[in-house]
């Protein structure tokens, strides 16, 4: 048996027909920049994530780029982020002009609540929590924190389209939030996409100028803007996609309980996704990922056994980064001891359960020798 860690092309090929009538449906139509599709997308992501609007962009990183844009960070400005996450939420800081402050990881392995006050100076002007393999955050207590000091709070819900929080999504806690639709993420297109969960209208009437050079529905240029605009054939796609995401969550969901009950007597793990305590957190698991004792040797042997697994962002935080303006004096001793131990099982909607029970029978093996 091989296990793959994410079927790339299997995406298209296990839905051709619908894909290529959309193809060419849209195509057809001429219909290449913010046509009704993109209306129709943002129109059903907001129905879904029940947020007052929904912008689609070009990308996740563009996403936080904009958000941070229309919120006014800039220059002199600090922004409190996790060192547990990708590279591009610590780029989108770094491109508004303001200072990246890192911050330690809790229990969940999402940034720290407990770490932040220690983090604000005058200067800080917002934290962006992390919802990191689709589990939010611990936004009661990031919320007070933000309330006590007067800052924006900016979701990087890149990997968190439709998790939830106390019933509430991803993207809806604070200003805003931003989600991307690379191809590997839980509702992913055939290319790069993105976009912007909010239920602020200053901010979302910013955002709609930015994405767009500035201009508003009559084409008049009211600001500076960009060009980041979602590829109509990308949202056509994503529309899609949609109909069938609850079912694939679903079976994420599934499968991350098959994986729990399978290993949760394994003494070689060490940390596993949250699933009993799943009463408050509604988790969309973009990723499996857990903690284990020999990380690098059970990598092997699973490989050697047809078995993929990946070690998230090539084993490094962010502040092992050696980039300007990134502090790798840092200490967070949690962080470094997350990356040391993480690995991540293959998960995705098409994985069947053959192949989950042989992943598990044979990590179990490797830990019984
Ligand atoms: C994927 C991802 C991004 C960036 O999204 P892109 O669409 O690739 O630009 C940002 N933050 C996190 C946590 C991500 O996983």
């Amino acid at each position: 048996m091989e296990v793959h860690f994410f079927p790339y092309k299997e995406l298209y090929l296990n839905d051709k027909l619908n894909l290529t009538n959309v193809f060419d449906e849209v195509l057809s139509r001429g219909a290449f920049i913010l046509q009704k599709d993109c209306d129709e997308f943002e129109e059903n992501s907001k129905k879904f994530l029940n947020c007052s609007d929904f912008i689609t962009v070009a990308n996740g990183t563009d996403a936080l780029i904009l958000l941070l844009r229309a919120a006014g960070i800039g220059n002199g400005d600090e922004v409190i982020i996790p060192s547990h996450t990708y590279i591009a939420t610590a780029a989108a800081v770094h491109y508004v002009g303001a200072k990246i402050v890192l911050a330690d990881i809790g229990i969940d392995k999402l940034i720290n609540p407990k770490v932040l006050e220690d983090l604000i100076t005058e200067k800080t002007k917002c934290i962006m929590p992390v919802h990191v393999n689709g589990r939010i955050c611990d936004m009661d207590e990031i919320l007070k924190i933000g309330e006590k000091y007067n800052l924006s709070i900016i979701e990087d819900a890149a990997q968190a389209f439709g998790a939830k929080y106390k019933g509430k999504s991803a993207g809806t806690f604070g200003l805003g939030g931003g989600i991307s639709f690379y191809p590997a993420k839980v509702l992913g297109c055939f290319g790069d996409g993105g976009g912007i969960v909010t239920n602020d209208k200053t901010i979302s009437k910013k955002i709609r100028l930015l994405r767009d050079h500035g201009r508003d529905e009559n084409g008049e240029v009211k600001s500076w803007g960009l060009n980041s605009r979602l590829d109509n054939l990308q949202a056509a796609i994503l529309n899609h996609k949609l109909k069938n995401f609850p079912k694939e969550i679903s079976r994420r969901r599934q499968i991350a309980e098959i994986y729990y009950e399978g290993l949760k007597n394994c003494k070689g793990i060490t940390y596993m996704p949250f699933f009993e305590d799943d009463k408050q957190n509604f988790d969309i698991f973009q990723n499996f990922e857990i903690c284990c004792k020999d990380r690098d040797q059970l990598k092997d042997f699973l490989f050697q056994n047809n078995i993929k697994t990946i070690i998230q962002w090539a084993g490094m935080p962010v502040h092992q980064s050696n980039l300007p303006g990134i502090n790798s004096q840092s200490m967070l001793p949690k962080t470094d001891k997350f990356f040391n131990d993480c690995i991540m099982l293959p998960i995705h909607p098409l994985l069947l359960d053959k192949e989950i029970n042989f992943v598990i029978e044979k990590i179990i093996e490797y830990y019984a020798k």
